[in-house]
């Protein structure tokens, strides 16, 4: 059967993006992956496990429900791919899982990762919980502070969290915690990288385990529409899991539109922003190459947005090759419309999305359509996480209203 994603070569590249540029001393490591993740995964009994536990642990599938109001007030037929509602609120656990059952089968004994927000990370000790597996995530001594509710939860599930304290104390230094921590424990420990980003296999790999979301899209579009495919999904990206999982069935089909929608922040030219596809150039991070935010001699500059899940200088090399070859639309949005975004859905649908997904409804005033167009947006994840954020921007319309 033909893949229906878009196949990496064998050393892990989309068009010239992707690889696998990585320290010596890490090789055994990666190949030790790359050698063992495609049949691994592709085993029944792999299968068996993985669906299992995505439907009984999970809840999957996860509804793709038609939004009435939201349709009316946008003027399309908007279809919600409900990954809110999974276990732990968002898809990354969709990753975790595939993730951990390898890891397993590679005889791996102690599991690391790094975590921003943490909801990678809370994602990450829930599965270890769940295998009885030893769990340290590293976080930059900076998000331990602001994310204090996530590291709480990392705590109660069991996982060490071990503070990054170089550099900027952030997202990328817990990386680079991380890798020197595999480099050190390379028999017994296996990495679990959040996002379709890192060397090869990761992107490849991660990619697979969330094409679940559009898998299920499907089927669930064809009860609902008569058809399997939509006219658009629209899906916010950080390091691009959720859009990857999204698009991922129907990256061969064009008559879908595929729209990624990325952090403004501040707005694309204040200085203050994540969009790294207006912004970045071709570089390397994280062991693969894709665009980037980077100084002319190489220096990756510091990304900024609201939301902490989109808040990365690069994103993954799948995404840099479907919008360098158009295949795929890039929508940039502020932390402003985005904080508008989500207070409208939370209103006319009674669902609090999370801050990173708020992006991807806000791109609703960029983009044309019309009344008959299908559109699915993934609903990567629930903003509970993101109330006192929330409560910050209701306090100051308030305050606004009063002036
Ligand atoms: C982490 C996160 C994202 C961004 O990550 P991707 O890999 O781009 O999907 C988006 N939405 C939610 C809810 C998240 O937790």
């Amino acid at each position: 059967m033909k893949n229906p994603g878009i196949d990496v070569d064998e050393r892990g590249y989309y068009g010239r993006f992707g690889g696998a540029y990585i320290p010596e001393m890490l090789h055994p490591n990666i190949e030790e992956l790359r050698a063992n993740y495609r049949e691994m995964t592709a085993d029944p009994a792999f299968k068996k496990e993985f669906d299992a536990l995505l439907r009984d642990y999970v809840g999957r599938p996860s509804p793709l429900y038609y939004a009435k109001r939201l349709s009316e007030h946008y003027g399309a037929k908007v279809y919600l791919k409900r990954e809110d509602l999974n276990h732990t609120g968002a898809h990354k656990i969709n990753n975790t899982i595939g993730q951990i059952l390898l890891a397993q089968r590679l005889g791996k004994t102690r599991i690391i990762a790094e975590t921003g927000a943490g909801q990678h990370g809370v994602a990450t000790a829930t599965v270890c919980a769940l295998v009885g597996l030893e769990c340290i995530v590293y976080m930059g001594e900076v998000d331990i502070e602001r994310q204090a509710p996530n590291v709480a939860r990392m705590r109660m599930l069991g996982a060490e969290v071990r503070p990054a304290r170089s550099g900027s104390k952030t997202l990328k230094d817990a990386t680079n915690e991380a890798i020197r921590d595999w480099i050190n424990n390379p028999e017994n420990t296996h990495y679990i990288i959040g996002s379709v980003v890192g060397p090869h296999p990761y992107p490849d790999m991660v990619a697979r385990f969330q094409s679940v979301i559009s898998e299920e899209t499907k089927w669930q579009l064809k009860e609902k529409e008569g058809r399997e495919h939509p006219d658009a999904v629209i899906a916010c990206v950080g390091g691009g899991s959720n859009a990857a999982g999204a698009f991922y069935h129907y990256l061969n089909d064009e008559r879908v539109r595929l729209i990624a929608v990325e952090a403004a922040g501040l707005g694309v030219d204040s200085g203050e922003s994540a969009a790294t596809s207006v912004l970045g150039t071709e570089g390397i991070i994280h062991g693969s190459r894709t665009l980037l935010m980077q100084t002319d001699d190489g220096q990756i500059v510091e990304p900024y947005s609201i939301s902490a899940g989109l808040d990365y200088p690069g994103i993954g090399p799948l995404h840099a090759f479907l919008i360098d070859s158009k295949r795929a639309e890039a929508i940039s949005v502020t932390d402003e419309k985005a904080l508008e975004a989500a207070l409208f859905v939370t209103r006319t649908e009674g669902i609090i999305p999370a801050l990173e997904t708020a992006h991807a409804f806000a791109a609703f005033e960029q983009l044309e359509y019309g009344p008959e167009d299908v559109i699915v947006v993934c609903l990567s994840g629930r903003g509970d996480k993101d109330l006192a954020t929330f409560t910050k921007y209701l306090d100051q319309l308030k305050d606004r209203d009063h002036e």
